[in-house]
């Protein structure tokens, strides 16, 4: 059942099963898996089912450190959320993300890779990709392998499901309603409380709640709640908010490539090389250019290395090599500095205070991206596959570039898993520590952000968290 709140005249008496705040990827997983299992839920959206000035001005915020993008536009604040204009790739994590006991405590998930991967093939249809990932090993010695990503079309979740919510007779779908607050006594939530746009409050009543709210606002909020309950529904001296990440996105180079390696667009490093080098993961993805690059490349390769030149050349001739640019998208580490707060000045209009993003990219990132591009021109030189340029910024240790894609609008981190309160704000069981009933979704679970896009993913917890709750 479909309610629009901003035209409700009376509060909705009914007490649900599962109130889920937030009619995002995650939030519409978990409210359609609930109601299979025959629960009640109450679905509860900030927006309406197109984008408004009214609703996604709140997404408004100041960004501190590195360059990163609007954070108005960076995110969308209507039924859907970002999957309004999200791109589509898909690629979950790997059995190496849930195995760094090595690096530190910060490091350790509470869960293992088989209680995600479980989840593959479920949130392979909800985005309706082939849940076969292949990879390969190329080269064991430098660590390079091939992976797949795979393109969602990009299933949009508003016009895949908008309709089966408002029809199923388990869920009643709320729009024009922005979370605020909770009350409640004893570390139970007993209400989640929401404005309309006019400014007019109501409740609702539920055994369990999520935030399902985005990888940003589900910190915000939740900071907010604990700013004005502090030690009520929750443990105090959570880490709400730190350890945010991000997949930082550069152009690296260009490369003369020949087809042993272009067939397949995607490779990565593997996990013995991220062991050995002590680094992250990275992802890269060569993209074909025209043959003036070639052209290009090959005269330039002939001015500073002259006998590889004309082996180039002669390769370009035969049309056996030809001009890529060569871009990396990689894995940040968790740090404690890098953070969603709240604004000590500016509120939104229900008098939540706005985001405050600090977001820097840090040593372990930039080691993790030049060890990883060394090891792919080395693999492609030793091979005689042919050569690889990395930029000047690379090599000599510049600045990262102002003009490429910067990051891949990927929130991650905030309300992470851990095992304790020390390095986390929720369990395995994503239940907000010392809470009895809060529960959180989305990519602000993850512990640490793996180089891939984090939709996948996080529908596979979306689906695991349901079946806990259900
Ligand atoms: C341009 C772009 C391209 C992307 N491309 C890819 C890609 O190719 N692959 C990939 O894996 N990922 C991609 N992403 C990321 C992807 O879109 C997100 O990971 C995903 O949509 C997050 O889903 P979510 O449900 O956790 O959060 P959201 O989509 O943010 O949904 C949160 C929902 O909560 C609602 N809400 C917010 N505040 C409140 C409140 N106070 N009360 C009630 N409801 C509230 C919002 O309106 C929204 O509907 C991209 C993102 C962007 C912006």
């Amino acid at each position: 059942m479909l309610i629009d709140f901003n035209k409700l005249e009376r509060p909705p008496e009914d007490q649900y099963d599962v109130c889920v705040i937030g009619a995002g990827a995650a939030g519409i997983t978990i409210a359609l898996k609930l109601a299979q299992k025959g629960k009640r839920v109450a679905l509860c959206e900030a927006g309406d089912f197109d984008y408004s000035h009214d609703s996604q001005d709140i997404y408004t915020g100041k960004v501190f450190g590195d360059p990163y993008f609007d954070l108005a536009s960076a995110r969308l604040r209507f039924f859907g959320g970002s999957t309004n204009h999200w791109g589509g790739w898909s690629r979950s994590f790997e059995p190496n993300d849930f195995e760094r006991d090595d690096m530190g405590e910060k490091y350790r998930w509470p869960i293992e890779f088989q209680d995600v991967n479980a989840y593959l093939i479920e949130a392979c249809k909800i985005v309706e990709v082939d849940s076969n990932f292949s990879e390969e090993i190329v080269d064991a010695e430098h660590g390079i392998k091939r992976i797949e990503f795979k393109h969602s079309k990009p299933v949009h979740f508003l016009d895949k499901y908008a309709d089966e919510i408002i029809e199923s007779g388990d869920i009643d779908l709320f729009i024009n309603a922005n979370f605020y607050d909770f009350s409640g006594a004893d570390r139970r939530v007993q209400s989640a409380h929401f404005k309309n746009y006019q400014d007019v409050s109501f409740k609702l009543n539920a055994d369990a709640f999520v935030f399902a709210m985005g990888g940003i606002e589900n910190s915000r909020q939740l900071l907010w709640v604990e700013q004005r309950h502090r030690g009520e529904f929750f443990e105090e001296n959570l880490p709400i908010g730190r350890y945010w990440m991000e997949h930082p996105h550069f152009t690296l180079g260009e490369a003369l490539l020949n087809e042993d390696v272009t067939t397949e667009r995607y490779y990565s490093i593997t996990s013995e090389i991220q062991k050995k080098f002590g680094v992250l993961g990275c992802g890269f993805v060569i993209q074909k250019q025209g043959d003036s690059a070639t052209k290009r490349l090959v005269k330039d390769l002939l001015c500073v290395a002259p006998s590889i030149g004309e082996w180039a050349a002669g390769l370009a001739g035969k049309n056996l090599i030809c001009a890529y640019r060569f871009l990396a998208a990689w894995e940040q580490a968790p740090d404690f500095e890098n953070r969603v707060a709240l604004s000590l000045t500016d509120q939104d209009r229900f008098g939540v205070p706005l985001t405050e993003l600090f977001w820097k990219k840090g040593s372990i990132d930039r080691k993790t991206m030049e060890v990883s591009a060394d090891q792919f021109s080395k693999w492609i030189m030793n091979r005689d596959l042919g050569r690889v340029r990395l930029d000047d910024w690379v090599y000599k240790k510049g600045e990262y570039p102002l003009d490429g894609e910067l990051a891949g609008y990927h929130h991650m981190g905030g309300t992470r898993m851990s095992h304790s309160g020390k390095f986390g704000v929720v369990d395995a069981n994503c239940k907000i520590f010392g809470s009895d009933n809060i529960f959180v979704a989305g990519s602000s679970l993850y512990t640490t952000a793996g180089y891939n896009n984090p939709t996948l993913a996080l529908l596979q917890l979306s689906l695991r968290l349901a079946d806990h709750l259900g």
